[in-house]
């Protein structure tokens, strides 16, 4: 018997969009290699050269600019391990793709301090870099655009003002915001950023490394003349095709901030009204209208998602990205909210097919798993 699952897990994973599954679809009925000359080659050229028009629609970027990849995993590992950085600097709130490869990278590392607010500081950045400037060599800044566990946005635009002022390179996370929030990556001026298709509603296996015309970088992967020569390899015909459909679904739903957002609000408010011990992680900072941390004392988040996924609700406890992963999440810790914090939040995130009926659902049921008596009932 089939239960009514709630699935409010969007920055684990999006659910495909239907655009993307009919893209997929005729994809994968075309048989040709994009670099052929012939017909089937040419038609497969198409589809990859108009999904790079799509998702160069999304951040507001050229086209040239795009480089698709096989996630965002190996865009944030290209710019890190790829550009022979002499330092590195990162906060250690960045999603584990990027802490992975900053700690492989040769360059030494300035790890950036991070506020309880998720926030970092970013008079940090003009006074490391001035001094990675003097002594010489290449310095690279990660920032991500919005953090995947508690949607904190950090000041992206002015880092980049000052990574400019010091000819630092910024690379930037851009993961959590396609779907929550437009971009622009003309104005943002990021060297570099890094997009996922899954976490937008298409395919997992794809994404796209952002290269703003005239950053050098060496290529990922080398043989073929794929990507303008920057990634060799046969293109993902049918994972291309889906991104771009998904990228061009939330290039037409002009309106999901304002959505999220009201979701978000009535799911927060009621939650603070059954739970009024419970934090919301970084309310009073900018933040993603479709993400909410939120610690209960008491509550550990793995028995409160197990809980909560008995009673027909996907949730995650922090970053549940790499499946299995338990303990005490990195980001709230790196923010300094003290193990209790770390080890009790939960992430409750929206995206385009969540509606007002899955926010009274997941109100419902969290009035039953917090409360001691219903709990006993439950478990
Ligand atoms: N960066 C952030 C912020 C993420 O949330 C994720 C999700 O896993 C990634 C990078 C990795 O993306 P991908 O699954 O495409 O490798």
């Amino acid at each position: 018997m089939s239960r009514h699952r709630t699935y409010l897990d969007h920055n684990a994973t999006a659910p495909l969009r239907p655009q993307a599954a009919v893209a997929i679809t005729a994809a994968m009925g075309v048989c040709g290699n994009p670099s052929s000359v012939h017909h089937e080659g040419r038609r497969a050229r198409a589809i990859i050269e108009t999904a790079r028009e799509q998702v160069a629609r999304l951040v507001n970027c050229k086209p040239l600019e795009v480089v698709f990849t096989s996630g965002a995993t190996e865009a944030n590992a290209w710019v890190i391990g790829w550009g022979e950085w002499t330092t590195i600097m990162s906060a250690d709130i960045e999603h584990d793709s990027v802490r992975g490869s900053v700690a492989r990278a040769s360059g030494s590392h300035r790890a950036l301090t991070v506020g309880t607010d998720g926030l970092i500081d970013d008079s940090e950045i003009s006074k490391y870099g001035a001094a990675a400037v003097e002594a010489g060599g290449r310095t690279l800044v990660v920032l991500q655009m919005a953090n995947n566990e508690t949607g904190v946005l950090q000041p992206v635009a002015a880092t980049a003002e000052v990574c400019r002022n010091h000819n630092l390179h910024l690379h930037t996370d851009a993961v959590q915001i396609p779907g929550r929030m437009p971009i622009d990556f003309a104005a943002l001026g990021a060297d570099t950023l890094s997009l996922s298709s899954h976490k937008l509603g298409g395919p997992a296996g794809v994404g796209a490394l952002i290269i703003r015309d005239g950053v050098k970088l060496a290529s990922f992967m080398t043989g073929g003349g794929q990507e303008r020569r920057r990634r060799a390899g046969t293109e993902n015909l049918v994972g291309i095709a889906g991104f771009g459909a998904a990228a061009e679904a939330v290039n037409a739903d002009s309106d999901a901030s304002t959505r999220l957002a009201g979701l978000r609000d009535r799911l927060e408010a009621g939650l603070l009204e059954m739970s009024p011990s419970a934090v919301i992680v970084g309310s009073k900072s900018p933040r993603l209208p479709n993400t909410t941390s939120i610690a209960l004392p008491g509550h550990l988040a793995e028995t409160m998602v197990i809980k909560l996924d008995l009673a027909g609700i996907a949730v995650s406890a922090g970053a549940a990205c790499s499946s299995g992963k338990v303990g005490a999440s990195h980001v709230l810790t790196a923010m300094g909210l003290g193990a209790d914090a770390a080890s009790n939040a939960i992430r409750i995130s929206l995206g385009w097919n969540s509606s007002e009926a899955d926010v009274e659902t997941f109100l419902e049921v969290w009035g039953v798993v917090t409360q001691p008596r219903a709990m006993r009932a439950v478990a």
